[in-house]
């Protein structure tokens, strides 16, 4: 008796095991294909899965195995090469498959819901006559009658995410108002709405003529672009013709821009020139907009897709372009879960897609400018800035000659004051939030530290608050100090807050704006407060990071930079690296018009090499510098980390897996080809009530490298100690703690 092979449904399970899963196919119905999303039985759940393959063979016997439940897709809604990719990404970086497709997945596709969404977003409006209704007569009908308040006050419309934040039960009164003819469901597409257009595009100057002439020479096929141009030298309008191009063949363009380089204004600049065809993904948006976007980008609606760091991951049939804006942009790295570097994804999707991806910056990456001088990368140059604009004359403030006052040296006082009496606008960047970093008794030397991590807590004196910025957790200010009753308590150092008072006082006319994660908290607040640099209603700004990036202020003439030090001598061996983008990037805040700007770098380090390299402007000349050293240790890019990192609430248990791990790891190395580290207790060991350690494997091949983490991560899985802790794997760490 000859029976048909078995049909054996192979599936991604939103699991942390590194496996995948066999199925039967449904009992009834067709079999489900590849990259179809399926609801399968999983321990006592039933879960959303991804079919990945469909065979004849298991490693299982039949009879353990059971049928799928329900076929979601009768069409596969993740596309061949799509789906190769996330598996080619999953073994990249050693994370289980499921999570990994789980992850890339928009959230109420995870969840079972239709992809419908590409017809457009769902969206329900008042109808004439529930427009007459008025709400006093729903007293009793609580629900109706606050969705009725809200629709009239949303004339485009309301999706299911905004009428649940209305009332979270929201769908059964609404159904009743729709069959009273009060509401009704329409669609509406999600792309980025028509505004004016640009009066005149500006005439691409002759170094920007050869960026695009290269990038569309190359279009259809792979090749690696290293546009690197100044702040202002008019990268963006490279991408913007490029596209422009791209989009004209009927082709779709794929934009990355770094978490805060996504300004209302980059925006604003892409929407002018390309109306009706952009759809963009980003982390602020709703789940049903963000549904609604993707399959505008599946359904090829969308001509060109803009976000951060997932959007790597969108469908696009027709993708022709890939570029990433700002590409040494740390927030490319996803920190936790699926540790993937977008940047680098980019450029793998390109080169499996065939098509050209441009990494565009002011200060490439280390790796990316290896990668240009390995003859991976073709290197684009944009030497000068726009129009009449000139770099930034860069001065050094020697503190060990200065005195300070809340943070502030004489000199660039003076330079303020300047500023202010020529109506020019000035920023002053200090990357710390809060009004002190430090509470401290000056009798005994006590620092209020904080209970759940080994660190201290921040003064925030608006709050009248201590603030953990590792934890978020929080404490009444002390007023005596709890180890010798003394009641001398200070804050000491300074942030944000501070800085700003300072001026405060000593400039009482002036008006300023704090720009910082504490002060933009509101939605909206950071939009309110761009709009009132923007239309010079604010003389000074201070600020952190946030205001590093993609902001273009015409009147902001100086940039003081208070405390550059902190980046000199951290932890990592990138902290150079990223202290000079940084400055770099705020320095480019400044006399991006007709008028010159200053930067003023305040350091105890003038003699430091990144300072001189940044007073002549000369970042290929640093980074030469750097990437010596950095062959010279055997550093990336000259070699290839992998960072095991483990916690656990119990002091001792997180150090003693990471020992036992490199133990085990020590029966797989071959000689020379892997290098493993001490296991050691992390830089910060206890956050956030966790104790953390970790170990750093080294390689100088890559193949070597992944051979080795394949073997050592099947070990590591069996191990009994790894069960009483939280472990997780990063390729090509980012931060080395
Ligand atoms: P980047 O992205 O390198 O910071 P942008 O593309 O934003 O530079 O250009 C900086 C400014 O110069 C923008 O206001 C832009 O409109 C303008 N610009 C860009 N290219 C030109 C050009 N060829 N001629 C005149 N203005 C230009
Ligand atoms: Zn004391
Ligand atoms: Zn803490």
């Amino acid at each position: 008796m000859s029976a048909s092979p078995p049909i054996i449904i192979q599936v991604a399970v939103p699991s942390p095991l590194r496996r995948r899963f066999d199925y039967l196919p449904p009992k009834t119905g067709p079999v489900p294909q590849p990259g179809a999303r399926v609801r399968v039985p999983f321990g006592r759940r039933e879960v959303v899965g991804v079919v990945l393959q469909v065979g004849q063979h298991s490693d299982w016997p039949l009879a353990r195995l059971k049928p799928v439940s329900a076929v979601l897709d009768g069409e596969p809604i993740i596309p061949d090469d799509l789906l190769s990719f996330l598996l080619w990404a999953a073994d990249y970086y050693h994370h289980p498959v499921g999570e990994v497709i789980h992850t890339t997945l928009p959230v109420l596709l995870r969840r079972g819901q239709a992809p419908e969404s590409e017809a457009g977003l769902a969206v329900w409006q008042l109808t004439d006559s529930g427009r007459q209704q008025s709400p006093d007569t729903l007293k009793r009908a609580v629900a109706q009658r606050r969705l009725l308040q809200a629709l009239f006050g949303a004339p485009g419309g309301l999706d299911a995410d905004q009428l649940a934040a209305v009332t979270p039960a929201w769908r059964a009164p609404l159904r009743a108002m729709e069959k009273k003819g009060w509401a009704a469901r329409s669609r509406r597409d999600c792309l980025l709405p028509a505004t004016g257009s640009d009066d005149a595009l500006p005439l691409l100057n002759p170094a920007q003529q050869s960026a695009v002439a290269a990038i569309l020479a190359s279009l259809g096929g792979y090749q690696g672009f290293l546009l690197h141009g100044i702040t202002g030298s008019g990268k963006t309008e490279v991408y913007l013709h490029a596209i422009d191009q791209v989009r004209a063949e009927g082709g779709q363009a794929l934009i990355l821009v770094p978490e805060i380089g996504l300004t209302p204004q980059l925006l604003g600049r892409f929407q002018r020139r390309f109306p009706v065809t952009i759809a963009v993904l980003h982390s602020g948006m709703n789940d049903s907009e963000r549904l609604c976007a993707w399959g505008m980008a599946r359904s090829g609606k969308a001509a060109i897709v803009i976000g951060t760091r997932s959007a790597v991951f969108t469908p696009m049939p027709a993708l022709r372009l890939i570029v990433v804006d700002e590409e040494h942009d740390g927030s490319y790295k996803q920190q936790d879960g699926f540790r993937y570097s977008a940047r680098d994804l980019a450029v793998v999707r390109a080169s499996r897609e065939g098509v050209p991806v441009v990494l565009g910056s002011a200060t490439p990456s280390l790796e990316s400018l290896n990668n240009a001088r390995q003859g991976r990368y073709r290197v684009l140059e944009l030497p000068d800035r726009t129009g009449c604009a000139v770099l930034p004359r860069v001065g050094l403030l020697d503190l060990r000659k200065l005195s300070l006052h809340d943070g502030l040296s004489p000199p660039l006082v003076d330079a303020l004051r300047g500023r202010l009496a020529r109506h020019e606008q000035s920023l002053i960047f200090i990357n710390r939030r809060g009004f002190a970093p430090v509470w401290m008794c000056h009798d005994c030397g006590w620092l209020a530290p904080c209970s759940r991590c080994d660190a201290r807590m921040t003064l925030h004196k608006r709050h009248q608050r201590l603030r953990c910025h590792h934890c978020g957790s929080e404490a009444a200010v002390p007023q005596t100090c709890p180890a010798c009753a003394s009641g001398n308590l200070h804050g000491l150092g300074e942030g944000t807050e501070r800085v700003e008072e300072a001026l405060q006082k000593m400039f009482p006319a002036a008006r300023i704006e704090r720009v910082d994660r504490d002060s933009t908290r509101r939605k909206g607040a950071l939009e309110d407060k761009l709009r009132r640099i923007h239309a010079g209603e604010a003389d000074i700004l201070v600020g952190t990071q946030m205001l590093a990036k993609g902001h273009d202020f015409p009147n902001l003439t100086l940039v003081g930079v208070l405390n550059a030090d902190q980046g000199l001598f951290g932890v990592d061996f990138r902290s150079g690296e990223q202290l000079f983008q940084r400055i770099v990037q705020v320095a480019g805040r400044a006399g991006r018009a007709d008028k010159p700007g200053e930067v003023l770098i305040q350091t105890y380090h003038p003699d430091n090499p990144v300072f001189s390299a940044l007073q002549q402007h000369d970042y290929q000349g640093y980074a030469q510098y750097v990437l010596e050293e950095r062959q010279q240790a055997q550093f990336p890019p000259f070699s290839h980390f992998a960072l095991l990192r483990a916690e656990s609430p119990n002091a001792g248990i997180a150090l003693g897996f990471v020992q036992q791990a490199r133990r085990l790891g020590e029966t797989l190395t071959i000689n020379g080809q892997i290098m493993l580290g001490e296991p050691l207790a992390s830089p910060m060991e206890k956050r956030a009530g966790r104790y953390r350690a970790q170990l750093l494997v080294m390689a100088p091949q890559r193949g070597a490298l992944h051979d080795f983490l394949s073997r050592w991560l099947g070990l590591l899985e069996d191990e009994p100690v790894g069960r009483k802790v939280r472990w997780s794997l990063d390729v090509d760490p980012l931060d080395m703690y």
